[in-house]
């Protein structure tokens, strides 16, 4: 390049500094190009900060410049700040890509793991194309990032791809500004890149053709534990019955659903009720699995998702995924390889320990994972899109908090763990960790939050923890670490996600429904109603508290709720309950006696709890295998066309509202008894609830004078209560903000711990 043709015409130098995801997705060779189109001098470099761009020209193609930059920035790259100087000329004779620099300000955010583009998958099926049918075929716009991130800056030596050279055509792809791989720092092929191998279950190798062998093992109903992005996954034909039911049995997870993977949109249509949102939100990239309604046509086997109306479905998003689905299989159960509450096998001599007596073989292959992710689940709601399993595909995407804020750690909730850090005015939250009190999971919590504070070179000022003194995440933020803690209550924490969601800094009403929290009286909350902004919250109303037999043996055995329910309703136990059917009378008069006395029977307001009573009540559930597996069913029984709403009443207990669900819980009791069916009960018992919570909001509103209200917690994953309440609450007049970018449930606990946290800190 030179500026001959700009002879006679003024000239100009900009310097354009450029934050977002900007390294590892083609940002400094789209540059590159552009500036060439343009006739463009300079330099173009990445940097701790982003991407720092110099480029001189005539004053028109600097303008065009500045346009293009967001315009046709290429498909991974997010653009969140972009600062433009004029500067004096050096009269640059052309333009270079400049090695990376590294200075103090780190601003840098990795990209997450992203589905294989159409040009790869182009070459992937390509029989003259020299990388045909190579399974970690990747380049600039795809292919994963932070599952091999090991530090930044994001350069190859600095994931797991460092113990592989790549081979002349790979390094003359990776070194030419004009290739799509240019500096695609997982560039491989056959010759020098990661391969794949079959193992059986010993570890031995098996054969030297991996995928087909894993494929006729696929076909003949066989378990084959997958390699892929975060982890392992074991895979079994999805119309196999016996190959699902042998799956199950040997995985011991009894009824809670696999998720699958099909071909594409055609195979999905096969078996599901898809509509044209969910169908775009299946094709992102980001590759969730979405919940879709199963149809009429049994094409996959039941024992996928038991009892449940939904699947988890989602399309291939690695060149293997698409070489498995490209044969006879369209569709293959993908659950996370793990034992029930392990975290999912991601090293390769722990997916052969752990699953050696689950998969027949293994196919794997020598690329290390870094770092653990799961899929990510997304449900749609309406025609809105909520996450309730936020993970591979948007972590570690970071987001937009109200203010600017002083960096927090913030360790999260116990069940479905997650962990936040903030630096300036971005909340990094983590990948889904999961249940910390499984020791391996208890250590991936860790590991994960030495890997955070290290990709984002952030070093926090003070450390976020749930108010109850019990969870290992709580005892973690007070023994493991030397940094002042705060403690801040469960249900305030899901406010302020949903809050910082949004990015909404104003006080609300939050209406928080869960399973249980800690609350600041020492009972258990979860059927709350609060006044509060992301600093200070009040309590102005909750469910009427109601003892829980046996503490935590009443999550799991949802009778004992439904006991609590009876003994509060009548002065005799009614023995021929169908919540009792079956328990031994001795059995739970003897718990109906030590609930009496208060005998290890906490205290609960827990809405969560009250989803498992009335499930006990109508005969759907005494007993579960998986955390809200009785609400689950609850909302997969109901009719959701039921607009009759059963009797409750709202008691004040001095200032606050309480409500008292005894009305309803005998007219279902008696509706059940004279024959009504659990569709229209659970279905009437959802609109209860959503006229129950309109009804508090519009007196406090009259109260307070605010008239946005939040819905949060993991009772709001439920998707007809969702829909019900956000209609009467927007009928009513009121403003709802729901989740979607994070989950309602525990998920997004510590982004709400966080921003608390750091509104505390000032
Ligand atoms: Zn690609
Ligand atoms: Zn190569
Ligand atoms: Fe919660």
């Amino acid at each position: 390049m030179n500026n001959a043709i700009f002879q006679g015409r003024p000239l100009k130098r900009q310097r354009y500094v450029i934050e977002g995801i900007v390294q590892g997705v083609g940002f400094r060779p789209f540059v590159y190009q552009l500036a060439d189109r343009l006739c463009l001098n300079g330099w173009v470099r990445n940097d701790s900060r982003g991407v720092t761009i110099e480029v001189e020209g005539s004053v028109e193609s600097l303008h065009d410049f500045g346009v293009s930059l967001q315009k046709e920035k290429p498909p991974l790259a997010v653009i969140t700040n972009l600062v433009s100087q004029e500067i004096p000329l050096e009269n640059a004779k052309s333009f270079l890509i400049s090695s990376s620099g590294k200075d103090l300000a780190s601003r840098v955010q990795i990209a997450p793991d992203s589905f294989v583009c159409d040009d790869c998958l182009n070459e992937l099926f390509d029989p003259t194309d020299r990388r045909y049918l190579y399974p970690f075929i990747n380049c600039t716009n795809c292919g994963p990032r932070y599952t091999i991130v090991t530090g930044i800056p994001y350069d190859r030596p600095l994931t797991t791809m460092a113990e592989f050279t790549m081979c002349p055509e790979c390094l003359a792809e990776y070194e030419n500004p004009r290739s799509r791989r240019f500096h695609a720092q997982p560039n491989a092929c056959f010759k020098c890149g990661p391969q794949l191998s079959l193992l059986d279950s010993k570890g031995q190798l098996m054969t030297d053709d991996p995928l087909t062998a894993a494929l006729n093992a696929l076909q003949q109903g066989k378990i084959v534990a997958i390699k892929g992005i975060g982890g392992y996954h074991l895979a079994v034909d999805a119309t196999n019955d016996d190959a699902v039911l042998t799956l199950r049995r040997r995985k011991e997870r009894d009824e809670k659903p696999f998720a699958v993977m099909s071909r594409d949109l055609v195979a999905v249509r096969e078996f599901s009720e898809v509509n044209d949102d969910e169908e775009r939100l299946l094709s992102t990239a980001e590759c969730p699995i979405v919940l879709l309604k199963k149809s009429a046509r049994p094409i996959l086997a039941e024992a996928i998702a038991p009892g449940n109306k939904y699947f988890g479905v989602m399309l291939p998003y690695t060149p293997l995924h698409h070489l498995l689905l490209s044969g006879n299989l369209a569709t293959l159960v993908m659950t996370s390889a793990n034992r029930t509450d392990d975290p999912i096998a991601y090293r390769d001599s722990e997916a052969l320990n752990r699953l050696a007596t689950i998969a027949d073989m293994f196919l794997v292959n020598n690329r290390r994972i870094e770092t653990r992710t799961e899929d990510s689940i997304v449900r749609m709601i309406a025609d809105k899109a909520m996450i309730t399993r936020r993970s591979r595909g948007f972590v570690p995407r970071r987001l937009m908090l109200p203010t600017v804020q002083k960096s927090v750690l913030a360790v999260g909730a116990e069940l479905k763990n997650t962990v936040c850090l903030t630096r300036g005015e971005n909340a990094f939250l983590s990948q889904h960790i999961g249940d910390l009190k499984n020791l391996d999971v208890y250590d991936a919590f860790k590991q994960t939050i030495t890997h955070l504070k290290h990709i984002l070179e952030t070093e926090p000022v003070s450390v976020a923890h749930d108010l109850h003194p019990d969870y290992y995440s709580s005892r973690y933020a007070r023994s493991e670490s030397s940094l002042p803690c705060i403690a801040v209550q469960h249900h305030h924490a899901h406010l302020a996600s949903c809050l910082a969601e949004h990015c909404v800094g104003e006080r609300v009403i939050g209406v928080c429904f869960d399973g249980a929290g800690y609350g600041s009286d020492g009972h258990i909350w979860g059927g709350e109603f609060l006044l509060g902004d992301v600093k200070e919250y009040q309590r102005v109303g909750h469910f009427r508290y109601l003892p829980m037999p046996g503490g935590d043996l009443a999550t799991a055995s949802p009778w004992r709720m439904a006991l609590s329910c009876l003994q509060d309703l009548y002065s005799d136990i009614p023995a021929k309950n169908v919540a009792l059917r079956g328990i031994p009378e001795a059995d739970w008069r003897l718990v109906a006696q030590a609930t009496e006395k208060g005998l290890n029977a906490p205290l609960t307001s827990s809405c969560g709890r009250l989803f498992d009573a009335v499930s006990a009540l109508i005969g759907l559930r005494q007993h579960v295998t998986f955390e809200g597996q009785a609400a689950i069913e609850l909302e997969m029984r109901a009719d959701p066309d039921q607009k009759m709403v059963y009797p409750y009443e709202l008691i004040d207990d001095s200032g606050q509202v309480l409500f008292d669900s005894r009305p309803m819980l005998g007219k279902i009791i008696d509706e059940h008894q004279a024959g009504t069916t659990t569709a229209a009960i659970s279905g009437r018992f959802h609109a209860t609830l959503a006229d129950m919570v309109t009804t508090i909001c519009d007196h406090l509103r009259t109260q307070s004078g605010l008239h946005t209200v939040v819905l949060s917690g993991g009772v709001f994953q439920n998707a007809l209560l969702t829909l019900l309440t956000k209609g009467l609450l927007t009928r009513a007049g009121f403003n709802v903000l729901t989740h979607s970018l994070v989950p309602p449930n525990d998920g997004g606990l510590a982004l709400g711990q966080a921003v608390i946290a750091g509104s505390h800190l000032g």
